[in-house]
């Protein structure tokens, strides 16, 4: 696997310190929980990057560009969150 973006996260929010480490996963859970349903495509399972500080454990989660894409095409799973006006 490769490590993909961290999206720019360099800094733990938690301790605003970088000691920041990433890796790429897979989304679909296995004995876990499906961290982004409805994303993936046949045969292909949604990826996450996880960002986790060395220093405290802290941990951030992204999705991939093609799940992002993928939200307002998936109203079954995924419901936008309204209330605060949208960025881009
Ligand atoms: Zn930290």
């Amino acid at each position: 696997m490769t490590a993909k973006s961290h999206r720019g996260v360099t800094v733990c929010p938690s301790r605003n310190r970088g000691n920041l480490f990433e890796t790429w996963t897979g989304a679909n859970g296995g004995y876990g929980p499906r961290l982004l349903p409805g994303l993936g495509r046949f045969m292909q399972a949604a990826s996450i990057t996880i960002v986790v500080c060395e220093d405290c454990g802290f941990m951030q989660f992204f999705a991939g560009d093609a799940e992002r894409k993928r939200l307002a095409e998936t109203p079954r799973h995924w419901k936008r969150v309204s209330g605060l006006p949208r960025k881009h």
